[in-house]
């Protein structure tokens, strides 16, 4: 399956409203994840790029959007999640072919990037700072003001709404931004730079360079004239991204992996918490940061739980994601199959269970079976490590205590989720949760109304909500004296 027609050549880059291409020339190849065919070239960024991206941010700033006023700055954000949404074919289009996402949730991302804009945009006026009481004579008040120039770096997972939480409150607080998306997928995120252009954001205000994250995401995080850096991505990449921002003193937002539990006691209703174990696991082919994929179920329900979760995943339609009745793709890369597969292997050699999947289907894409996994134990490599594709680990339990004490027993703490009709219990054990978002008889909701960000391991600070218009400004505080200055001497 080609390219559809696109009003931007995806192998450049984005800066000052240009798409130029690399300054090396250098390009990378992008994968069809469902046959495996290259359906297109994207830059390959380098430090090079990023410092000429940087400098136009940074002159974009200062000339330009740091005094567009803030009402002005919300209406091209939401006048952009109207192109947005106009664009919704085009987009899901883009992301089923780059990523492998079904047409049915690549179109749910969409509209979540379309709802962000609409979100941020019309909270761009709407921060304001306080006046404090201080001393007879003295007013004293705050100014939220931006940081200057984001670094923003995103995954291959669900870059769309990444950009929109992270780039949308950016822009919403006057920043200007530089986008490094991920070198496996990164078309949704030039097409929205492209309408954003469209929108009438003004030249230079977000600049986008794909390209390798050890080069390109390494020189962008590393570059001093960055003031702020959102980073969504794994453990072992947000060290060093916490590392660069640590030698240029600048504050970060880490959104990292998680290894979530997913509690389910013998009260609940089956169909629910299976029905909420599916939500939890093989939505977008299980790659998803938040995902509950150690799953605790009380031992008198256990087998029920197990057999039913069976039958359910007979139903599954893998295929084609840009066919509307798939509703399980492949996974996004040859790569990330083979890591899945790997831990699949280990899960056999370490006597887990094999419930049902775990094969390679066909031998172009790269489509894995949902895989489920009983009889899981607390130390085998599938309940510890975070293995971010379609494999449940089922482990059993007897008391809530127990149960408590286990999901917390990890180095993450993105999320966590109950399922019990005694809503009492639900409450208490989420307030023993060490997670940052936590789900009763639900599972991975995420809108953008809320904060979403982890503990632990999981993360620094908060995406989403009016927890991350904080993050993307700073507090100045601002002293007034009214009569003469009473000095020592
Ligand atoms: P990754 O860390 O390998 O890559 C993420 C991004 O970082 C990519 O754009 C990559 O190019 C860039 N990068 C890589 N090395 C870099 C470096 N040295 N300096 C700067 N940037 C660099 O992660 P991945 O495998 O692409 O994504 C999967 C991981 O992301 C999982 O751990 C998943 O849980 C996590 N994730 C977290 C959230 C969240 O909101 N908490 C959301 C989605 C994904």
């Amino acid at each position: 399956m080609s390219l559809p027609p696109l009003p931007f050549d995806p192998s450049c880059c984005l800066i000052a409203g240009e798409w130029r291409p690399p300054q090396s020339l250098e390009k990378l190849e992008l994968a069809n994840p469902s046959d495996g065919s290259i359906i297109t070239e994207i830059a390959s960024g380098n430090s090079d790029d990023i410092d000429a991206a940087v400098t136009n941010s940074t002159h974009a700033f200062e000339q330009c959007w740091s005094v567009t006023p803030a009402a002005e700055r919300g209406r091209i954000l939401v006048d952009l999640g109207r192109l947005v949404l106009k664009n919704i074919d085009l987009l899901a289009k883009l992301e089923a072919l780059d990523v492998g996402k079904p047409l049915t949730q690549a179109k749910a991302d969409v509209k979540a990037l379309a709802r962000y804009m609409e979100f941020y945009g019309g909270a761009a006026d709407k921060v304001h700072g306080e006046t404090i009481p201080y001393l007879e004579g003295y007013t004293v008040y705050t100014l939220r003001e931006p940081h200057g120039v984001t670094g923003h770096i995103v995954p291959w997972n669900y870059p769309m709404q990444i950009i929109g939480r992270s780039v949308g409150a950016a822009l919403a607080m006057g920043n200007t931004c530089v986008l490094k998306p991920a070198e496996e997928a990164c078309l949704t995120a030039l097409a929205f730079a492209n309408l954003a252009i469209e929108a009438g954001l003004p030249k230079g205000v977000l600049n986008v360079v794909p390209g390798l994250g050890a080069s390109a995401g390494a020189a962008l995080c590393a570059h001093k004239g960055i003031n702020h850096i959102s980073f969504t991505g794994s453990v072992a990449t947000g060290r060093l991204v916490q590392a660069a921002a640590a030698t240029n003193i600048v504050p970060v937002t880490l959104e990292l992996g998680g290894k979530s539990p997913l509690i389910i006691f013998d009260d609940a209703s089956l169909e629910d918490a299976v029905g909420g174990a599916i939500l939890a696991n093989f939505y977008s082919s299980g790659q998803v940061c938040s995902n509950g994929t150690r799953v605790f179920v009380q031992k008198g329900i256990k087998e029920a739980f197990v057999k039913r979760l069976h039958e359910r995943l007979q139903t599954v339609v893998m295929g084609d994601p840009l066919d509307e009745a798939t509703n399980f793709g492949p996974m996004v890369s040859e790569r990330q199959m083979q890591i899945v597969q790997g831990f699949i292997e280990k899960g056999k050699a370490e006597g887990a269970r094999l419930v049902c999947g775990g094969e390679r289907v066909g031998t172009d894409g790269f489509f894995l079976e949902p895989t489920v996994f009983a009889d899981v134990t607390d130390s085998m490599t599938i309940a510890t490590d975070e293995i971010f594709g379609p494999v449940m680990s089922v482990l059993d339990f007897e008391t809530e205590d127990e149960a408590i004490a286990r999901a917390n027993a990890t180095e993450f703490g993105l999320s966590a989720g109950v399922f019990t009709t005694d809503l009492a219990r639900g409450h208490r054990v989420i307030a023993q949760m060490e997670a940052g978002s936590c789900f009763i008889n639900s599972y991975n909701d995420a809108p953008v109304e809320a904060p979403f960000g982890g503990a632990k391991n999981s993360g620094v600070g908060r995406e989403n909500s009016k927890a991350a218009i904080e993050h993307y400004s700073q507090m100045k505080s601002v002293y007034v004296r009214m009569g003469a200055v009473d000095a020592p001497f």
